[in-house]
């Protein structure tokens, strides 16, 4: 390796393959598939491709199948979807922890053999009032110390469905005294009278997590198994079972800390419970943190990878600022898309000494810093739009906008000045009466006269009509995930949608095509309402950072 490793986790594969001690990294991604991958998987899915494909390594894509589920086929297809979407490919290695039901039955028996693991028949009420608290040690089960004969004789009647949920569990015999809770005789297998989703009826007992993960990541030959922080105290379980079971590939787990995302939520399972509450339409909601929503939203793939990538990993807690995204995705698109004119809230301007009927074509540059994406033709006529904002009745002395009496440059067109103010009977501004001046068009006038502002514009005759959608923080406080009730602190504003003009060009935008609305921020179409003439486009990402001005504004409220 030429570079110096970024991280804890690079450094410690980097030193293994040094050492000789594994010539292949070998990783593997395990979501389980009960709801849609978010932000803080894309960390754990750009860390487990990412440390492997720099070494020349592998990464098994494996559902963490252990729990029967009725039907998640939507989720497993959106899993797949997601990683692929990100730039990420597992090859051949699709797998499920209920591929090894098989083997990880024998090696429950190998325990139970070796006098290490024993069925108990006390209730699950009474195992939890067996297992003490942090500061005081379990009590052993009356159960515990069965023969090696009649445990194995009453887990096969476990198995070939014998009794009824909860009739019996196995359980390893480690130690009930136990600091850490993990060891205290852990469950490794209970009955379940349900199907599951791929092995049908074969199975009614199932093996529970930490048993079915640790053995799954010694068939696959797993050599780092990396894990969010909240596994730190499962490593000594993990570590057991290898101890006792000696299989031939020993991985070797390392925890890091989960990444949040402040002003949101990453848990599968509140994110489903906005979906139900109609908070959001779905998981693929563009204002939802998960990968589909994101895509949808318009943030390029290339903008999560490097965002993940700037995050870095460590072991420390973070809440990371929306701001960090959004600069992510603002780098990409301001480079990537390119530069078009739309107006979001319009206002009407009448240039009542230009030609009734006659259409200019001014060139507009499509990128200011890459000529080679060429130019294009925007049309100009005696009625244009403008956005309200860019006009103000009683303006202060620095605004180089339209102000009554005042010039401004309209974008790759004519100076303007306003003369007329209209108002409607409530005192609202509703048009514009403006006269141009001929010798300043861009690029070709013979006057070199200058103006402080510009603005951008859209021709009322040719503008094409679009519904765009402007989407803000869902949460009103940075950590939503710490209060009681996270359905409490919703932003009632996460959506805003108005009524736009667009220049023509904008007419044949694809959904996946993004665009720079000048002075606007990045736009796209929305890939599941956008159609001709229905025209939907979301905003991405506005200009400038104004999350830096609400944490500002949130932090002044709190003192
Ligand atoms: P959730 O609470 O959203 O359901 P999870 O950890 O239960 O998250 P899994 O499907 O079990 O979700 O996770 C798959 C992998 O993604 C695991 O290795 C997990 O550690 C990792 N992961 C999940 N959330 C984050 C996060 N916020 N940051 C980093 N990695 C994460
Ligand atoms: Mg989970």
């Amino acid at each position: 390796m030429s570079e110096a490793p970024r991280d804890f986790i690079r450094q410690i594969i980097h030193d293994d393959l040094d050492s000789g001690k594994h010539d292949e990294i070998v990783t593997r991604f395990p979501p389980e598939p009960n709801g849609y991958l978010h932000i803080g998987h894309v960390m754990s899915i750009c860390l487990n491709f990412g440390v492997a494909a720099e070494t020349g390594g592998r990464t098994f894509l494996r559902y963490d199948d252990t729990n029967p589920h009725k039907e998640d086929q939507e989720y497993v297809d959106a899993i797949e979807r997601d990683v692929h979407w990100l730039g990420f490919d597992w090859g051949e290695r699709l797998t499920h922890a209920s591929d090894y039901f098989g083997q990880l039955y024998e090696a429950a028996e190998k325990l139970v053999e070796m006098g290490l693991a024993y069925v108990d028949s006390l209730s699950a009420e009474e195992i939890r009032a067996h297992r003490g608290t942090l500061t005081e040690p379990g009590t052993n089960s009356p159960y515990r110390d069965r023969a090696v004969d009649e445990n194995l004789d009453l887990f096969r009647r476990m198995r070939a469905g014998e009794f009824a949920d909860g009739e019996h569990v196995l359980r390893a015999k480690i130690d009930m005294a136990s600091p850490n809770m993990n060891l205290r005789d852990p469950a490794l297998y209970r009955i379940r009278h349900i199907d599951h989703q791929r092995t049908g009826d074969t199975w009614c007992i199932y093996p529970m997590y930490d048993f079915a993960h640790t053995l799954s990541d010694a068939f696959e030959h797993i050599t780092h198994s990396l894990c969010t922080l909240e596994f730190e105290d499962h490593r000594p379980l993990y570590d057991w079972f290898l101890d006792q079971l000696e299989p031939p590939h020993r991985p070797r787990q390392i925890e890091f800390s989960r990444l949040n995302l402040a002003y949101t939520i990453t848990s599968k399972r509140k994110l489903g419970m906005m979906i139900e509450n109609g908070v959001v339409s779905g998981w693929g909601d563009p204002r939802m943190p998960t990968i589909a929503g994101m895509r949808r939203r318009g943030y390029p793939a290339t903008a999560l990878r490097d965002f993940v990538k700037r995050g870095g990993v460590t072991k420390k807690d973070k809440l990371i600022e929306m701001g960090v995204l959004e600069n992510s995705v603002r780098e990409v698109l301001g480079v990537e898309a390119e530069r078009r004119m739309a107006v979001l809230k319009p206002l009407k301007v009448v240039l009542t000494n230009y030609p009734k009927g006659q259409v200019e074509m001014m060139e507009a540059m499509n990128h200011p810093n890459r000529p080679e994406l060429g130019t294009r033709e925007v049309p100009f006529s005696r009625e244009v739009w403008i956005e309200q904002d860019d006009f103000m009745e009683e303006a202060p002395r620095k605004f180089f906008r339209l102000k009554p009496g005042g010039e401004v440059r309209l974008r790759n067109a004519y100076i303007i000045q306003c003369d007329e103010v209209i108002k409607d009977d409530d005192g609202n501004v509703v048009e514009l009466r403006c006269s141009y001046d001929p010798d300043t068009r861009s690029g070709t006038g013979t006057s070199d006269r200058k103006v402080k502002g510009t603005i951008h514009w859209v021709s009322a005759a040719h503008a094409v009509l679009a519904t765009v959608r402007l989407y803000d923080r869902l949460f009103t406080v940075p950590n939503p995930n710490a209060v009681d009730d996270f359905m409490d602190v919703l932003n009632p504003d996460s959506l805003e949608t108005v009524q736009a003009m667009l220049e023509p060009s904008l007419a044949t935008l694809e959904p996946g095509d993004a665009v720079q609305f000048e002075r606007l921020g990045y736009f796209c179409p929305d890939s599941e309402d956008h159609s001709s003439p229905d025209r939907v486009f979301n905003r991405i990402v506005t200009l400038r950072d104004s999350w830096a001005k609400i944490e500002k504004q949130a932090m002044q409220g709190q003192n």
